[in-house]
C-alpha cells in the first residue's frame, strides 16, 4: 500500500457485519500476510477460530478468483497463530501489535478491508448516489 496516503478502514467491508473482537485489550500477537507470497489457496480462512482472514479479489471482475489473494482484519484477528501454522507457503507472521501495522504497511499489495481516503470518499459518493436514485425510484 503506498505510504503517501492516509489509510482508513472501509466501513462498507461485510467483514464490519461480523461480531467485534471481545476484550478491552488487544492480543500480543497480530498476523500479517506477505501477500507478495501468498497463492489465495484459501487455506487458511477454514482454521481462522473467529474469521478474521478475507479474500481480496483479483485485478480482473471477470475472473476475481484468478491471482486473487488475503488478507487478515487487525482489529478482528485474536492472535491463536493458527494461520500461520496452516500455510502451505509460510506467508503469514505473527507480530507484535505495533509492528503488525508497519508490516501490514509493508507487505500488503491489495487491501478491500482498509482503503485510501480518496477511494472512501469516492465510495461514499456512489453511495450517496444510489440512496439518492432509490429515493427517486419510490416517488
Ligand atoms: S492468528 Fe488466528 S485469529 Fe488471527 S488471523 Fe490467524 S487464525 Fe485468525
Ligand atoms: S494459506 Fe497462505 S498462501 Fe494460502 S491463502 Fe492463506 S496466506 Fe495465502
Amino acid at each position: 500500500m503506498s505510504k503517501d496516503a492516509t489509510i482508513v478502514e472501509n466501513p462498507y467491508h461485510t467483514a464490519r457485519l461480523k461480531p467485534v473482537r471481545k476484550g478491552k485489550k488487544p492480543p500480543k500477537l497480530l498476523a500479517v500476510v506477505h501477500q507478495s507470497g501468498c497463492t489465495g489457496c484459501e487455506v487458511c480462512i477454514a482454521g481462522c477460530p473467529v474469521d478474521s482472514i478475507e479474500l481480496v479479489s483479483g485485478p480482473n471482475p471477470d475472473n476475481p478468483t484468478f491471482q486473487q489473494t488475503v488478507e487478515i482484519d487487525l482489529a478482528r484477528c485474536i492472535g491463536c497463530q493458527n494461520c500461520t501454522i496452516d500455510c502451505p507457503w509460510e506467508t503469514i507472521t505473527m507480530y507484535g501489535n505495533t509492528d503488525a501495522f508497519n508490516a501490514w504497511a509493508d507487505e500488503t499489495l491489495y487491501s478491500e478491508l482498509y482503503i485510501t481516503e480518496n477511494h472512501l470518499n469516492n465510495l461514499n459518493s456512489e453511495r450517496g448516489d444510489e440512496e439518492k436514485a432509490q429515493k427517486l425510484e419510490k416517488k
